[in-house]
Formats: C-alpha cells, structure tokens, sequence
C-alpha cells in the first residue's frame, strides 16, 4: 500500500494546478472591483498546489488507513457501527432534503415535516411510547434531555425534592455522568451474581428522595433484565420513574418494547440501531420518547398535523424548551426513516433475532478459551474476561492491538468496568458465519501465542501504519495546526 506520508502543503509546487480552464475571453475585471480593498487579505492565500491526482491519492491513501464497517469486522461492543445501508446515502442527499433551509417558511417544509412526523410514527411503535422528540442530536444528548423532562415532571407536581438517580454499576458511562450534569446525585447499587439488577439492593436505593431509575436492558453485559417489571413496579410505587437507555435496541426490536416494560422515558441512538454510520463523533440523534404523562415537558417544537398539513408546534407552555438549534440532525432523521421503511416490522424484527443468534454462536465458541463471566443465553453482546491471559502476560489491550493485525477492529476493551480485562463483544445482525469463525479463530489463536510467548503479543500490532500511540500524548499534545515555514 503507498502511504500519504507527506501533508498535501509539504508536497506542493508552485504553479502546479488540479484543472486547466480555457483562457478568458471577455475582459478581466480588476480584482478591486469586485470586493473593496479592506475586505481582501494582503498577502495571497497559502495553498497547496497539486495536480489533480495527486490530491485523490492523498485522501485515498488517508481513507486506507482508517478502519471502517466497509473494510472488515467492527465488533465494538455497545457503540459498534450496525448496518449503514448505502441507499441511506441516497435518501439523505435527495436534493429536496439536502438543499432545505431550516428557516423556509413552514409551507415549502410539508415533505421534511412529514418525514419528522413518520418517523415519529415509526418510533413510537418499535418503542412502545406515546410521544418521541427528534431534537437531541447524540445518546447523551438524549440522556440529558430525558432526565430534564424528568425533573419538569416531578417539579410539576410539587415533587421538585427528588433529587436522586439509581444507576446500576453495569450502566453506560454515560448515565451518571448525565446525571450529575442535570443536577442529580447518583446512587450506584450492584449487580448481582446473575449480572442482572440486584433487587433487594434497588428496594434500599428507593425512596421519597428517587426521581428515577437510569436501566439499560438488556444492559450491557448483554444480559435481559429478567425483573423489569417487578423493578418497575418498585420504582413507580416510590414515585419515581423509569428511564431507558435504548442506544442498542437491535437486542429487543421486534421481541420487547421498553414502553411495555414499563419504562416512563427512553432515548434512542438512531445513528447506532437505525443505521447512520458514525465514527468520528458524528452526525447524530438521540431521539427521546415519552409516555403521555410526561409529553407535556418535551422540547419545543414538536411536529404535528392537522388534515393534510404539517406544522412545528412551539406553544407549548409546560415544556422544558429547546435542546438544540432548529429541529435536529435531520439528516439522520431521513436515513432512520429509510431504514423502518426498507425493514418493515418482520425486517426489524429478523435483525434483532440474528443480532442475538450471532453473538450467542460466537459466545459459545470463545468461552472456550476466554474466561466468560456469566454463562447465560446472551442478547446483542457479551462481555469475555482476558484475565486468565493477563496473567499469563498479555492483556485485554494487547489482544486488542493484536487483533488489527489480523484484519478485524477490536471489541471494546475494559468495559464494562465489572468485568475485569473485558473483552465486549458485539458482532450485529449483518455478519455470516465465516466471518464469524474468522474472528474466533484470531482470537484462539491469539490466546494460544500468549501461552507460549505474551511479549510477542505485548509488541503488536506489526501491519498497521502506526503501531502503540502513546494516547495520553496524543490527548494532551494534539497538533492539528500546520504553519508555513
Ligand atoms: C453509545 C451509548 C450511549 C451514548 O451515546 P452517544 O451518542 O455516544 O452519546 C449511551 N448508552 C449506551 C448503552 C451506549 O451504547
């Protein structure tokens, strides 16, 4: 593989260009014409001037180095891509979507609305909830949103006090930290010897001073949360409410919805179960659905219809206000959209059921060799222990780095953070067998060398572009600004 190893300013050379127009053949206006002198630099500006293919075999070596869902195995546990079908490309660049001002007149938005309004529709079904806002552009930012909606429900009814969210020790980061941030104390309680909720420690944790339960099911050992109801009751007759973290629905779509486990309020991740690719930080949606009694307190504007027309509804007293500038990210609105329609209730469904098929066979064959903390019928993921191996030398971390060499992105290591050296595993709906055996066999093979020989494993990877990053360095010391000489 030819590496770009040169920044495109670094390979520059003056007076080379991309393109080669025909010359002028009407008089050229002075510059000054067109834009007054002290809107205009004073020097030229620096570019790097390059031969057209020189710039596509820069990004295209760049886009080589990176791993991504259309080059290999992603089976990043919790957070993985999950199917990112290419016609959502299609959908989301319409030039009808694509070319959209937020700030058109309501009367030439009909068709954007109606898509809002839909995928409400949609949500609203595989959820099993009453109302869902789009609003929220990221898990988290759904998570915040919820919580806010939470508090404007208690403080509605006089019940302000509450001040206290219940996080089991499996949840996602993300839930004590948005906690915290909305103003919450955060009471951890454990897990039991099944992974699951321990009951009798939630019934401790529960009071007049609950405002909510934060519950990921199946959580994220991969484990359904076979007391929900039981835990929901418990909640609600403390007068709490229930609050779901839905970021990987593809476990239950189809099979369960959180609205009938009695779940108050739930986000969704819409840029991992419905189908946005999002690495690097974006785009994304943390769409947030509510029962009716707390619809009220949702962010300004929801969309509605009245007949055949479609509106953005803003009086709305009781509500917690806006989360984000206009609507959203609506392009991944559009790409959900399509992602409902294309799969159809019998499509969803099939995903979650081979999501979970996938991650059982692969369970199976791995908690041979790797340490499985709970040997039960797993959803979506599982969560393996290296510890064994560590002990041997070579941790979760480095059967990580190992694993690239071997073509496959790793699964998310060290977390969650019960398990010790864990290996969290989530294959998706869309992998065959082959790669599956594929990737058991790296990871037997894998363990096999740390037996004999760990520091082999210690020093990989050996094929990728850059091998160990010292990623304290590369937070800490981040260059992303180049300077001309
Ligand atoms: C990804 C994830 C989140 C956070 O979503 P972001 O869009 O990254 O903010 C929250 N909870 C769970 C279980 C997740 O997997």
């Amino acid at each position: 593989m030819r590496e770009a190893k040169a920044l495109l300013f670094e390979i520059s050379k003056k007076g080379r260009r991309g393109y080669s127009l025909p010359a002028c053949d009407v008089p050229e206006k002075p510059l000054g014409d067109l834009l007054p002198s002290q809107m205009r630099r004073e020097e030229p500006l620096e570019l790097p001037e390059l031969s057209e293919v020189e710039v596509i075999r820069h990004y295209t070596a760049l886009s080589r180095r990176n791993f991504g869902v259309d080059t290999g195995f992603y089976p990043l546990g919790s957070c993985t891509m999950k199917y990112n079908p290419k016609i959502n490309e299609e959908t989301a660049s319409l030039p009808g979507f694509a070319f959209l001002h937020p700030l058109q007149d309501e009367s030439t938005l009909q068709g954007a609305l109606a898509l809002c309004y839909y995928a409400e529709e949609g949500l609203k079904e595989v959820t099993g909830m009453d109302r869902i806002s789009l609003q929220p552009v990221a898990g988290a930012h759904g998570e915040l949103t919820g919580l806010m909606v939470i508090q404007a429900y208690h403080r509605s009814r006089g019940e302000g006090e509450r001040n206290k969210v219940i996080v089991p020790d499996s949840a996602h980061g993300t839930n004590p930290a948005t906690a915290t941030m909305a103003g919450y104390e955060v009471v951890q309680i454990p897990s039991d010897e099944r992974g699951l909720v321990d009951v009798e420690a939630l019934k401790v944790a529960l009071g007049p001073d609950t405002a909510a339960l934060m519950l990921t099911n199946p959580n994220t050992l991969g484990l359904f949360e076979e007391d929900i109801l039981e835990i929901a009751r418990l909640v609600h007759e403390a007068g709490g409410l229930l609050y779901y973290d839905g970021a990987n629905l593809n476990a239950i779509m189809g099979f369960a919805r959180p609205g009938d486990m009695g779940f108050d309020v739930v986000h969704l991740n819409l840029h991992k179960t419905f189908a946005t690719p999002h690495g690097g930080g974006g785009p994304g949606s943390g769409a947030v659905g509510v029962k009716d009694r707390v619809a009220p307190f949702l962010p300004v504007p929801t969309v509605e219809k009245e007949g055949d027309r479609f509106y953005m509804d803003f009086d709305r007293p009781r509500s917690i206000g806006k989360v984000h500038s206009f609507y959203g990210n609506f392009g991944v609105v559009i790409k959900a959209y399509t992602y409902l329609r294309m799969m159809g209730a019998e499509g969803l469904k099939q995903a979650s059921a081979d999501a979970v098929l996938n991650a059982n066979y692969l369970m199976h064959r791995l908690k041979k060799t790797y340490h499985l903390g709970h040997d039960r019928h797993c959803k979506h993921e599982f969560v393996l222990s290296a510890r064994a191996q560590a002990k041997q030398g070579a941790g979760a971390g480095d059967i990580a780095k190992s694993l690239l060499d071997y073509g496959y992105h790793p699964p998310t290591v060290y977390f969650p953070l019960i398990v010790e050296e864990a290996l969290m595993v989530e294959p998706t709906e869309t992998e065959g067998k082959e790669t599956l055996d594929g990737f058991a066999d790296a990871l037997e093979k894998i363990a096999a060398v740390i037996e004999e020989d760990p520091e082999k494993i210690r020093m990989s990877p050996y094929r990728t572009p850059v091998g160990r990053l010292d990623e304290v360095k590369a937070v800490k010391d981040l260059k992303i600004r180049w300077k001309a000489k």
